[in-house]
């Protein structure tokens, strides 16, 4: 009874749904399909990509040791991935494609059309639930609709998690050898440029650094992880998120080797501990978000009526804030730290965000597409769900009078100018009094190469409250 695992963002063989499914169920091959005009269309990034081809050639190590041999199908779009994968089980006489389900809308259609075309062709089509703790649709309003606001889902997802924690996935014993070879996993892909070697250390792939790396994380940082995760200069949070979206690392090792650093207790104990699994339903809550209000993927707001607020159009503005180059030493070092690791720490996410769409007063799906086209955590889910709560147009956003100064979040997160020292090498002369808000000298000791401020922190505040309160009055 042969079977297929089409690995997507999935790049584990411990823990993994799908592909244990497919080895209880008979002899197994795997197959990856690079999609890189459909990745394009997603605005991934280079590095994003590049990430997770190291990782499915991990990955296809570690599948040998199970004697399951790993298949390189390439599509362009994912309009050819139903007749391809059809081909591909008609070659091997497969009974059975198992897959774990993702969820945003191009992903849902996608294995919808795959799912119907193999029915017609006599294959089944199994979808499991990996991604993800709760399926979506489970974690449901007294009244059967999706929660809209964080802290009620929370609440639910507790309720559910002391019924019972979804349990690890047992790691498939190896099957009799199959007399079908593997592709090469290509180093790269047309459309996404070269990532320089020193970038790639800073993102080791494969399950066994993920392990290592969620290992140290909760054995030490995590107990500090309430106090320090909002400090940038520190290494305070888990910088785990690229494992998570390439699938290398599952969300159910999170949860679990969180448990164990705390007693196995989720809401009391250890205040670290008890934080960081609330960012992992920040996680799952945007996920479910992306499947009960599809709109959000389809480049919409989650708030309709603040889909007329009056953005500005300031191609100079945008630039600005994409090379760093605002004049506000915070959101400079926070764009250049982007830029040249590819990963943005939380607290600048929200800051940057917060600041261009109601300082500079910049369409949030501007930064959004930005943001995506340089991050190698991409996800759609969480991007768009932090874009649009920093932008007060998504769900249980801040009141959008609530804004965000850069200033003094950037005294009050990062005290002593550590951060901006290290992006901002011409600035590093400056004092922990300066460096937020340099004073524009000239001369040996000046910041003459440092642009001034491109906007008036306090008039395009109240030019931001103003349009949110020209929507209300609108309405
Ligand atoms: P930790 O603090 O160690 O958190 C552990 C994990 O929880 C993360 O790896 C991530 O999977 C999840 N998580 C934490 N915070 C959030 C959150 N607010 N929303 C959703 N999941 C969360 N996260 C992404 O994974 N991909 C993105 O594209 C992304 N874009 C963002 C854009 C904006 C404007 C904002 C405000 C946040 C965004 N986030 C995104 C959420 C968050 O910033 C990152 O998950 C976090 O910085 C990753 O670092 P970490 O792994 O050290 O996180």
């Amino acid at each position: 009874m042969p079977q297929l695992i089409w690995f997507r963002n999935d790049l584990r063989i411990h823990d993994n749904t799908a592909l244990h499914a497919a080895l209880q169920a008979g002899p197994s091959i795997a197959v990856f399909t690079p999609s890189p005009q459909q990745w394009l269309l997603h605005d991934d990034a280079p590095s994003k990509i590049d990430f997770l081809l190291r990782n499915l050639a991990e990955l296809q190590k570690s599948l040998a040791g199970l004697n399951v041999p790993l298949l390189i199908r390439p599509t362009e779009s994912w309009q050819e991935a139903p007749e391809v994968i059809a081909q591909l089980c008609h070659a091997f006489k497969i009974d059975a494609v198992h897959v774990n389900t993702e969820y945003g809308i191009h992903e849902s259609q996608r294995d919808a059309a795959v799912g119907a075309h193999l029915v017609d062709q006599g294959v089944l089509f199994h979808s499991h639930l990996d991604q993800l703790l709760f399926k979506p649709g489970s974690i449901l309003t007294q009244s059967g609709t999706y929660f809209k606001v964080f802290s009620q889902f929370k609440k639910a997802c507790y309720k559910s998690l002391y019924d019972a924690v979804p349990a690890i996935i047992r790691t498939p014993q190896a099957q009799a050898p199959l007399a079908i070879t593997s592709d090469p996993v290509p180093c790269s892909v047309a459309g996404f440029h070269a990532i320089a070697p020193e970038r790639q250390t800073l993102w080791p792939a494969g399950e066994q650094v993920a392990q290592q790396r969620l290992k140290a994380f909760t054995d030490a940082a995590i107990h500090g992880y309430l106090e320090r995760r909002d400090f940038p200069a520190q290494a305070g949070t888990s910088q785990l998120s690229a494992y998570l979206v390439a699938g290398v690392l599952s969300i159910r090792q999170c949860l679990h080797a969180a448990l164990s650093a705390n007693q196995g207790e989720f809401a009391s104990g250890q205040q670290g501990v008890v934080t960081w699994i609330n960012e992992l339903l920040w996680r799952e809550f945007y996920t479910h978000i992306l499947v009960g209000y599809p709109r959000v993927s389809r480049h919409r707001a989650f708030k309709p009526e603040t889909e007329a607020l009056a953005w500005r159009n300031s191609e100079k503005d945008l630039l600005a804030w994409q090379q760093g180059r605002t004049g506000f030493p915070i959101i400079d070092a926070a764009m250049r730290q982007l830029l040249a690791t590819g990963w943005m720490h939380n607290r600048l996410r929200m800051i940057v965000a917060m600041f261009l769409t109601k300082n500079l007063l910049i369409d949030w799906r501007a930064g959004e597409r930005f943001l995506m086209q340089h991050l190698i955590d991409g996800s759609l889910a969480a991007n768009n769900g932090g874009w649009q709560w920093s932008a007060s147009t998504g769900t249980d956003s801040v009141p959008y009078f609530r804004i965000f100064n850069p200033v003094s979040q950037s005294k009050r997160f990062d005290p002593n100018g550590d951060f901006i020292r290290h992006w901002l090498p011409e600035l590093k002369h400056l004092n922990a009094k300066e460096i937020h808000q340099p004073k524009l000298l000239t001369g040996l000791f000046g910041t003459a190469d440092y642009p001034k401020p491109i906007v008036d922190l306090s008039s395009s505040r109240v030019r931001a409250i103003n349009a949110f309160k020209d929507l209300s009055l609108a309405a």
